[in-house]
């Protein structure tokens, strides 16, 4: 029998962060879609003691057959959930919420256990800080194994050295330059190897060699930002490789695999809370036009024959079952990953559905409010353009659309691409 029923513990943390995107995040955030070169340490500072408080943000894919002291995990339950209200608040501050994010998936998914514990330890501690992810380069961007950036190791053995430009990296900025933050870098260090020759590397906040050479000028999500980190000869020592420190084979074998591996785990972790983000802004576009068509005494029923129906309630039935069928989705990845079962046809279905319909569902809402949802007087037209990035970042919807199909059909990333 499936139980639909929230956990105790992920009610109170919903209840809690709905509390704080009220309070908090609400009211500053059209500020900072405005000011976007400002960092939001007023609501980082606020924020921080309480995510402090509550043993700080990680994620867990360690095999452990999903249970934990005999009790079914609920770890990726919660996140999709906090991630989710989060982004009810403001997803652009969300984003900029100190803790692991993309960086610390990647660890999660890919470091040792020594590794696990050495980078993520930090952030149930001290002052805020960040970890960014940097995977795309200017001519790597779906296609992440033509990635150039290198890393070769010195002739004593005791460093690597690393060298390139990654573009596009969310919290990069300040996970670059924020000591004790950290940039997980994916290089190869073959490049003849293709996928085979990648790694990740973490690169601690202020390594001499790594610096940011450019902060974008945004569409949505402007509270978070989006930072250029350029590597020249940047030195970090041997065992800042996520993983084996062994260099993997470059003949074809399973273990040739790994390196790129290791990159689809961490996204089988977080698309599923992308996925919950796009959801987080839907629903309080949704949530605002239904409140704001009964302050107009717009009445939207539930349970009418279709052919009874008005215009509006045709609309707004339309975007709430886009929505929840989205949300199930979420839901089973989250599951799944908690059960440490497979989840990577489950994660990318999810990412694909919560994009597609957080588009949609923004868009409908600024349309249905007419001229009214088009200001910049309501967080409306906001939303509408937070939501665009959550078909574009951790694989576009096209990419998302070409795993699923390879999942389901059979295929291999070389037969179907
Ligand atoms: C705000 C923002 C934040 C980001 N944050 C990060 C981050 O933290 N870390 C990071 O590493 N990257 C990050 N990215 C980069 C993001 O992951 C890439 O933009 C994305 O993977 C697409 O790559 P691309 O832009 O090079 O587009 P391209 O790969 O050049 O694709 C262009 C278009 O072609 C489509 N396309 C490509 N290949 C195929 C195919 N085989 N079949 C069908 N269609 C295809 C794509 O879907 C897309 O619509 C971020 C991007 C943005 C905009």
């Amino acid at each position: 029998m499936i139980d639909f029923e929230l956990p105790e513990p992920v009610k109170r943390q919903v209840e809690f962060i709905t509390m704080m995107g009220q309070q908090v995040m609400r009211p500053v955030a059209r500020y900072y879609d405005e000011h976007e070169s400002e960092r939001p340490w007023d609501y980082i500072n606020m924020m921080w003691p309480t995510i402090m408080a509550q043993g700080g943000r990680s994620f867990s894919v360690e095999d452990d057959g999903g249970k934990k002291n005999g009790k079914p995990r609920i770890g990726h339950l919660m996140l999709i959930h906090v991630v989710e209200a989060l982004s009810w608040g403001d997803a652009g501050l969300y984003l900029s919420t100190p803790g692991g994010a993309l960086g610390g998936a990647a660890v999660d998914a890919t470091g040792t256990p020594e590794q696990k514990e050495r980078f993520l330890k930090r952030f149930r501690e001290g002052e805020p800080k960040w970890a960014a992810m940097a995977m795309t380069e200017s001519h790597a961007g779906s296609d992440t194994a033509a990635i150039r950036t290198s890393a070769r190791l010195t002739e004593d053995g005791k460093h690597w050295v690393i060298n390139g430009e990654k573009i596009f990296v969310t919290g990069g900025l300040m996970a670059a330059k924020e000591s004790p933050g950290f940039v997980v870098v994916w290089a190869t260090i073959d490049p003849a190897a293709g996928r085979g020759g990648m790694k990740p590397f973490v690169v601690e906040a202020g390594t001499p060699g790594m610096t940011v050479a450019k902060v974008e000028h945004k569409h949505g999500i402007r509270a978070s930002d989006t930072a250029s980190l350029v590597f020249q000869d940047c030195r970090i020592p041997f065992d800042n490789v996520l993983g084996s420190p062994e260099i993997t084979k470059h003949d074809g074998s399973a273990e040739s695999r790994k390196g790129f591996r290791g990159a689809m785990k961490t996204f089988d972790a977080t698309r599923p809370a992308v996925a919950a983000s796009a959801l987080g802004i839907a629903r309080a576009s949704l949530e605002f036009v239904v409140s704001y068509l009964k302050e107009h005494d717009v009445q939207i029923r539930h349970g009418v024959p279709t052919n009874q129906q008005t215009a509006i309630e045709r609309e707004l039935l339309e975007m709430e079952a886009q929505h929840r069928a989205a949300w199930l989705l979420v839901l089973k990845a989250a599951v799944k990953m908690d059960a440490r079962q497979e989840n990577t046809l489950e994660a990318s279905m999810a990412k694909v559905k919560a994009g597609a319909v957080a588009n949609f569902v923004t868009q409908k809402a600024v349309e249905l409010l007419g001229p009214e949802g088009y200001s910049c007087k309501l967080l409306l037209e906001k939303w509408m353009r937070d939501a665009r990035i959550n078909d574009i970042y951790e694989g576009t919807g096209q990419i998302n659309r070409l795993i699923v199909a390879r999942r389901i059909l059979g295929y291999s990333s070389k037969e179907l691409r």
